[in-house]
């Protein structure tokens, strides 16, 4: 089947891509695996009009919202193969079905690789967060850790204190923050461990403790940690989309990447995690994907 885009990833970013489009009564489908990176999270906080709520709970209301357009086609699925050719782009899903498009919109997220201490995975957008922003003021001023080493450490140090003065520096063996690092943290009466951590003590995902390869029980009610990450699907890799140093599609203005006729919003190609902004660059992706194509369409 033909469309006019096809959005690959249906969350926060591509729903509002497929809103924008949509109303600028273009012919759209979004292809959506349902799987948001926040989707253990309880309570999504700092998107006005929707604060506290569950990411499905946000993600209903667009749905629902988005009905009402009969020009944006949903599909539950996921995509797997992406592929250039002379009128524009081909989409195949895992259960084979092949869709084109002139123009692709991705909005696939990141994945985060969680790291093999026990406990991390079911505690991950619970009581181990990782943005302040998001989930900051609901564990403020209690005592906090933080699972990070070397420069991001103490990056992540100095901005969390800001909240909560009795931090821990977890840094699950052999410190690597610099001597004036330390000096500083420590001026802080910031404590840094080295001893591995050897799980993390939770019930149903709410943290009590870190317990240490010795044994130690340090009790907490929080733990922030910076995971490494990898895109969430290898579509930009197969379109042959540059990618930055850190990992994130790399975009110009309003999302256009390397390749003419894609564009990324959201997580796949921002540091600024969070759900507005997902909303915001899904938004300007659109409007201006479409632009260039009402432009191009003016000419010919
Ligand atoms: C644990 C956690 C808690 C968070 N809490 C908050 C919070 O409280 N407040 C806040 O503002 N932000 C929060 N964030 C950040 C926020 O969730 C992200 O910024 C936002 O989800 C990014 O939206 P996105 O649309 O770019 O990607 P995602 O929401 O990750 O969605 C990507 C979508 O693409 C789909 N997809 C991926 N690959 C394919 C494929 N090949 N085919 C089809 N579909 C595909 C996925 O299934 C998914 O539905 C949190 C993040 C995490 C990890």
């Amino acid at each position: 089947m033909e469309f006019e885009v096809i959005i690959i990833g249906g969350s926060y970013a591509g729903l509002q891509a497929g809103m924008t489009l949509g109303r600028a009564l273009r012919k759209v489908l979004i292809i959506d695996s349902g799987n948001p990176c926040n989707a253990q999270t309880p309570h999504s906080h700092n998107f006005l009009t929707r604060d506290g709520e569950t990411p499905a709970a946000i993600t209903k209301v667009a749905l629902e919202q988005l009905k009402a357009y009969n020009t944006v086609q949903l599909l539950h699925g996921k995509a797997v193969k992406g592929e250039k050719y002379d009128k524009g782009f081909s989409v195949t899903t895992e259960a084979g079905e092949t869709f084109t498009a002139k123009k692709l919109i991705i909005t696939t997220g990141i994945k985060d690789l969680m790291p093999e201490i026990p406990g991390v995975a079911a505690c991950w957008g619970i009581s181990v967060i990782h943005c302040p922003y998001c989930h900051g003021y609901e564990v403020a001023k209690q005592p906090t850790g933080i699972l990070g080493n070397g420069e991001g450490g103490f990056e992540t140090v100095k901005l969390i204190q800001h909240w909560t003065k009795d931090l821990t520096l977890f840094t699950n063996g052999p410190c690597s923050l610099t001597d004036e690092m330390v000096a500083q943290v420590k001026k802080k009466n910031i404590n840094i461990i080295e001893t591995p951590v050897k799980a993390i003590i939770h019930d149903k995902g709410y943290l009590s403790a870190v317990e240490l390869a010795d044994g130690t029980k340090v009790p907490l009610k929080a733990v922030y940690a910076r995971l490494p990450f990898i895109q969430h699907s290898d579509i930009p890799a197969q379109l042959g989309c540059e990618l930055t140093e850190s990992g994130h599609i790399k975009v110009a203005d309003f999302g256009k990447t390397s390749v003419e006729g894609v564009y990324a919003a959201g997580d796949n190609c921002s540091m600024l995690r969070g759900v507005p902004n997902a909303v915001a660059a899904g938004l300007a992706a659109a409007a201006f994907l479409n632009r260039e194509m009402i432009w191009d369409e003016f000419d010919a």
